[in-house]
């Protein structure tokens, strides 16, 4: 049986199944007994039924692509499910006054719904976007004037300006940070923790089609998270299964597979129905026939000392989509190529094979700066070339 997360009535689950057949879902079988009766749902049924959904109360088009995947598009409706995840979630405070580091446009969603929360949380906050580490320096003077205490952003983004605060010698009281949309590396979180010693952390998990799944607070450990009430998860490789009940979610789900595969977590703050995100569910690439994942060549890579991020940058083969020819480890940190090179084929044994056969076909290279989404500003895992 597969392992979940949560529990839900079935008659509940039942019912909300029943009420999106005919509404964009899938039909329910005659005679739907358990959750495994029922049809597993994904992008088409989500623009479908948000779609629908949306036709009284307008909505804001988002999309989830760009990171890693094909994009996915959902209608979200303007309440963005806030004063759901405020019934438990609450990071702010009226007095914060917030940066959001997350970058505005193109479809994506974090902007947005930060913008929303601090609007609810009646908070001040300011929609600036993500700052070159470069330019952070410059904005200072201003953020200590309006009493600037709070920062939102992709762990690269709150890296990036941690940084640039470091590097022109200036401290800001910062007292709350919110994370979302990509996890944590060692480096990152050491440079965050150094800027802003003081800092409690809080996080989201959930994707730009499902909004808010589960939450973290101070009390968490750093990458468990926590699934919010009303809402079940099942743990498959192929991606987990969401299912929710009840209203003021952004959008239902039955049995809606997410891009990652999680996986339960105990948390040291002893709340129940942990998670931990393992990674994405569909980067399984192939190298001259070796078949790897590239989340777990990055973690790998990324465990070694002197490697602070990692990513693969793969030669497409042209004859098949998910296949390579050549794999270039590029990676920022101390660590010298060779090292990296002889940590990996030592790692994977499959790529070692490679490696002997293909000289050339698999290599490392140190790089100031791994490569960003500019749309986002994570770091994607793998990157394609021609
Ligand atoms: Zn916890």
């Amino acid at each position: 049986m597969t392992a979940t997360i949560g529990n839900l009535p079935w008659a509940d689950v039942l019912a909300q199944a029943r009420g999106l057949d005919g509404r964009g879902g899938a039909p329910v079988p005659p005679g739907a007994a358990a959750l495994s009766d029922l049809a597993v749902s994904g992008p088409a049924e989500i623009v479908a039924v948000t779609r629908e959904l949306a036709r009284e109360t307008g909505s804001a088009l988002m999309s989830s692509g760009g990171t890693t995947g094909k994009p996915k598009l959902t209608y979200v409706p303007y309440h963005q499910a806030v004063e759901r995840v405020l019934r438990e979630w609450r990071p702010l405070r009226p007095d914060n006054v917030l940066l959001n580091l997350f970058n505005p446009g193109r479809l994506w969603a974090s902007h947005y719904y930060i913008h929303a929360l601090a609007e609810r949380s009646r908070c001040t906050v300011l929609p600036s976007g993500a700052y070159p580490p470069e330019d952070v320096g410059n904005w200072v003077p201003m953020f200590r004037e309006i009493g600037l205490d709070a920062l939102t952003g992709t762990p690269s983004a709150l890296a990036d300006f941690a940084e640039g605060l470091i590097a022109a010698n200036e401290t800001l009281p910062i007292r709350t940070i919110i994370w979302l949309a990509e996890p944590w590396t060692d480096a990152k979180h050491r440079v965050v923790q150094k800027a802003f010693p003081e800092a409690e952390y809080w996080a989201n998990y959930g994707s730009v089609e499902t909004y808010i799944i589960a939450t973290n607070t101070p009390a968490c450990d750093l990458q468990t998270l926590h699934v919010m009430p009303d809402q079940m998860l099942e743990l498959e490789e192929e991606g987990a299964l969401l299912t929710r009940r009840g209203t003021g979610w952004t959008m239902p789900a039955v049995r809606y597979r997410l891009g990652d595969r999680l996986a339960s977590a105990e948390c040291r703050c002893g709340r129940p129905d942990g998670l931990r995100v393992l990674g994405r569910a569909d980067d399984a690439v192939s190298l001259r026939s070796a078949l790897f994942s590239v989340g777990e060549v990055v973690s790998s890579a990324r465990t070694l000392p002197g490697v602070e991020e990692a990513q693969l940058v793969l030669t497409r083969d042209t004859e098949s989509p998910r296949a390579a020819t050549a794999l270039t480890l590029e990676y920022s940190g101390g660590a010298d190529a060779e090292d990296v090179l002889a940590h990996l084929t030592a790692q994977f044994y499959h790529l070692a094979a490679v490696h002997r056969q293909v000289p050339g076909a698999i290599t490392a290279r140190r790089v100031d700066k791994v490569s960003r989404v500019e749309r986002t500003n994570k770091v994607p895992p793998a990157i394609w070339r021609q």
